[in-house]
């Protein structure tokens, strides 16, 4: 324990003489950052001519080339591309719903097919409908009241909820396991209402997990107005119905890739520092801020340090996972290889919640490494960033977990994230130069003050 507290005050002094010169570099990632536009001219560029990247789709791999180019030309010390075997699922042909209503006539509503639902075919799904609020609810009602029927999922996330990400979390089994569940009731399709506060025509999707011993039924978001519509006509015509049709189809396996670039370290090349997003996203929108940002921003965190001309003690990764959305097999792959290549994975930080305003850092891992890393507080309050917590980490960096290392995520903003999240409005006109720039800078100094104070 004495020891521990001796490092501990080595530590703390050793922050304290360099805090001047370090504040200074700091200023200086901000400086750089704010005044250079390649980062978001090459968000712009991902946003507008690789959309509809999902997972195992031709433009994916367009982007995977785009990306490694992209870093090719920085003259990095080495980019390649790690082969992932992904899952293929196709959306087939814009989707159409409507509210058949004897009372009201037809009403057509926005709905978006959910990753890796099968489709209703081409003569499309009319059926009856039963709204439920939650799958207690579904218990109990039974399969009497079930069977035959479309089951509309309508519990909305929770506006009182301040972690917006607390109030997805909370509502995202119906979207995920909301078929495989109704299915067992009889169910023969499954509605959800979208996972997001904002009240809008844009449905959102998402991935949904079928069961593989009971009947796969096909599954669709609606959009938040169009399940207020839904749920005022029912209360009035509980006989009306509900149509759907989707083409949506899960194909066979294909192989596409990682994308990583690296800055050598100058004194431990062999401890591995890695800052990543995922380059798939959902075709509904232009995956900007989920999570194009996460991909640019870390390409930035490099283009920041060699523009300062910083040598990085360590070697400093950006990775642009594949996969995340539906199977995260690029998470599973880099961490797989870094296993079967003995690397030794330092510090590892994922970029995937949005480019709003930077607020703060999470961190998980060994306890004292937590704590020196969340002492860097003091360094990022005059950039209005200092929610610095313990948990951190995201999907695609968690198989790092098995090596002890510390696993980070930015924290941006949080309020309107899931206003865009898998929808058609995530698009590179809601993100910010500023904000998306504030949050490379933050990310990029972070790493810099980890791997300068070996922390
Ligand atoms: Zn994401």
């Amino acid at each position: 324990m004495k020891l521990k507290l001796l490092l501990f005050v080595l530590i703390a002094s050793r922050l304290t003489t360099y805090a001047q010169y370090d504040k200074g570099m700091i200023k200086q990632f901000f400086d750089a950052a704010l005044t250079d536009r390649t980062a978001y001219e090459n968000l712009r560029v991902l946003c507008k001519e690789h959309k509809g990247r999902i997972t195992g789709s031709p433009e994916a791999e367009k982007a995977v080339e785009y990306t490694y180019n992209l870093m090719k030309e920085m003259e990095l010390d080495n980019v390649f591309k790690q082969s992932v075997q992904v899952p293929r699922w196709v959306r087939g042909e814009t989707e159409r719903a409507h509210i058949n209503s004897s009372k009201y006539g037809q009403t057509e509503v926005p709905v978006t097919a959910l990753g890796t639902s099968i489709g209703t075919g081409n003569e499309g799904l009319l059926a009856s409908v039963i709204e439920l609020r939650s799958f207690a609810e579904m218990e109990k009602v039974g399969e009497a009241s079930i069977k035959g029927k479309i089951v509309f999922f309508n519990e909305p996330m929770d506006p009182t909820l301040i972690n917006t990400f607390a109030a997805y979390g909370a509502v995202g089994a119906y979207r995920t396991t909301g078929a495989a569940r109704a299915a067992k009731y009889g169910a023969v399709g499954v509605v959800v209402r979208s996972l997001t506060t904002a009240l809008d025509d844009y449905p959102h999707t998402g991935v949904m997990h079928y069961d593989q011993e009971v009947k796969k039924i096909p599954a669709v978001a609606i959009s938040t107005n169009g399940a207020d519509i839904l749920h005022k006509l029912l209360q009035d015509d509980p006989e009306l119905k509900f149509y759907f049709r989707t083409t949506c189809q899960n194909l066979p396996d294909v192989v596409s890739h990682n994308v990583i670039g690296e800055l050598r370290g100058s004194e431990y090349p062999d401890e591995i520092i890695t800052v990543g997003g995922h380059l798939d996203a959902w075709e509904t929108g232009e995956g900007a801020h989920d999570d194009g940002v996460g991909c640019m921003q870390s390409i930035e965190v490099l283009r920041l340090f060699k523009q300062l001309g910083i040598h990085p003690k360590r070697t400093i990764r950006a990775v642009m996972f594949m996969d995340e959305e539906i199977a995260q097999s690029g998470g599973k792959v880099y961490a797989n290889e870094a296993d079967e290549k003995g690397e030794q994975h330092y510090f590892a930080l994922e970029a995937d919640r949005g480019a709003l305003v930077p607020r703060g850092f999470g961190v998980s891992g060994p306890e004292e490494r937590v704590e020196n890393i969340l002492a860097l507080k003091k360094y990022f309050e005059p950039y209005g960033i200092s929610e610095f917590k313990r948990g951190g980490g995201g999907v695609d960096i968690s198989p790092l977990q098995r090596f002890g290392t510390p696993l980070s995520s930015c924290i941006p903003d949080d309020q309107r994230y899931f206003d865009f999240h898998h929808s058609g409005s995530d698009t590179f006109e809601q993100v910010n130069f500023r904000e998306f720039q504030m949050g490379s800078a933050a990310i990029a100094s972070f790493i810099y003050l980890i791997d300068k104070y070996d922390l």
